[in-house]
């Protein structure tokens, strides 16, 4: 775990919505790389982090490629069509090594399948379907340049290059490329342990009944699969009331986590006492608020125990059920993808057209429940009505949030928008 560097300001306030992002970003990128490496096959490694470097194991291609089902020739060849060329071999993809070990000669072709060597001598793949084949040999009315339809040997890497290095994210591409060099077996990052802790006396656990003023924990749920969706471990603790020494233990608790996530008891009220207790932990805060909606009274900061010198960061989440699900979006995920040793992403929104007019306060940034639909490059967005920050309902049937600027109090339909995608683990 790191030292929360004293280079960074803490203590900031309520920030601007870029401003609190950069300063997770600052945050994250002054983490270490974890310590710890497993080893895990690599149908498991799906979405980890990578510890170690992958290399090429030799060229690649390391033969140079057909591309292409056709003829293999000596584009010089072709320079007048149409033409006629001696077929001197077949080349399978898999063929033996001395089955292709010939060099093409002027006049001579090869006929070659997609995958396959292309022989010696041979600078160039005419289609099949510009040939014509009579016998031994074979007619070609088009000319080629040289090098078209085939992949040189070590095009794309040479024996020993640097393919992924430690804090690459194992996308389904990443896991291709580790298999293409025969690692079947790799080395990645432990995944981060992020503690989870509801906070309100209203707050029940789902296996008891709620009485009438009490309401379900659903932010532990959510929290735990965005945890599990971003390559952590969740560790969901007991809901912790709103009293001074309950709460402080289980904080204490969750400290011993990589990451802490509190939801509710952030805000202005008067059993709000999570920055109460945190100060009183040794809390230093980095930022007290985020010019937001939803998520306002969102708090970042890092405490250091005697136990744990190092710095074990946490977030007071708002705990308003669509406040902690957007505000684990846009600051809890850049931390834990650094704890979990990747390099600390940048957000990216999508754009799409408004597909009617929407009208909010200026101030805020703002992230609302919205529907994204359209194909191919219609993309089109719109807002969901819904009952505000404490609305899951609505929420569960959005697919993104509508991105709002805070100078805007106004935006036609038509305009282009940004969009913030709802990430879906699969
Ligand atoms: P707070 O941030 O504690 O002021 O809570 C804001 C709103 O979110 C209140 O309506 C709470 O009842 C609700 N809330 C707080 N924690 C949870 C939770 N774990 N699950 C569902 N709703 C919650
Ligand atoms: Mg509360």
């Amino acid at each position: 775990m790191p030292e929360l560097s004293r280079s960074v300001d803490t203590d900031l306030g309520v920030l601007p919505f870029i401003e609190a992002r950069r300063q997770v970003e600052q945050h994250a990128a002054l983490l270490g790389r974890p310590a710890a490496q497993e080893s895990v096959p690599l149908l498991e490694a799906r979405g980890r982090i990578l510890a170690e470097e992958i290399c090429a194991d030799r060229d690649q291609p390391p033969f140079p490629r057909a591309t292409r089902d056709g003829y293999a020739v000596r584009s010089s060849d072709l320079l007048r069509v149409p033409v006629q060329l001696r077929i001197v071999a077949e080349i399978r993809a898999g063929a033996s090594p001395e089955s292709t070990a010939l060099t093409l000669r002027a006049g001579e072709a090869a006929e070659i399948m997609t995958g396959a060597p292309a022989p010696a001598g041979a600078d160039a793949v005419v289609m099949v379907e510009y040939t014509r084949r009579n016998g031994a040999s074979v007619e070609i009315e088009r000319s080629i340049a040289p090098g078209e339809n085939i992949v040189p040997a070590g095009a794309e890497a040479r024996r020993g290059d640097l393919l992924l290095s430690p804090g690459a994210r194992m996308t389904p591409a990443a896991i291709a490329l580790a298999a293409s060099v025969g690692k079947s077996q790799i080395l990645v990052f432990p995944r981060p342990r992020v503690a989870i802790l509801a906070t309100g006396d209203e707050v029940v656990d789902l296996a008891l009944t709620p009485n009438a003023n009490q309401i379900r924990n659903s932010n532990s749920y959510s929290l735990a699969a965005q945890v599990a969706g971003a390559g952590g471990i969740a560790v969901v603790l007991p809901i912790a009331p709103d009293e001074h020494a309950s709460l402080r233990r289980l904080i204490a608790q969750g400290l011993e986590a990589d990451l802490l996530l509190l939801t509710g008891g952030v805000s202005m009220g008067k059993y709000d006492l999570v920055e109460q207790v945190m100060r009183e932990l040794g809390a230093e805060f980095i930022f007290t608020g985020a010019l937001i909606q939803p998520g306002r009274p969102v708090v970042f900061g890092a405490v250091r125990t005697r136990a744990r010198p190092a710095a074990t960061y946490f977030f007071g989440l708002p705990g308003n059920p669509v406040s902690t699900m957007v505000t684990f979006e846009l600051f809890a995920r850049p931390m834990l993808d650094a704890l979990a040793g990747a390099r600390p992403g940048q957000i990216r929104f999508l754009k799409a057209r408004l597909k009617s007019e929407v009208k909010v306060r200026t101030g805020l940034t703002r992230f609302l429940p919205a529907l994204l639909t359209g194909e191919f490059s219609a993309a089109e967005v719109e807002l969901l009505r819904w009952q505000g920050s404490g609305d899951i309902v609505t929420t569960a049937r959005a697919n993104c949030y509508l991105v709002v600027p805070p100078d805007r109090e106004s935006i036609s339909a038509g305009e282009l928008v940004s969009v913030l995608a709802v990430a879906s683990d699969d």
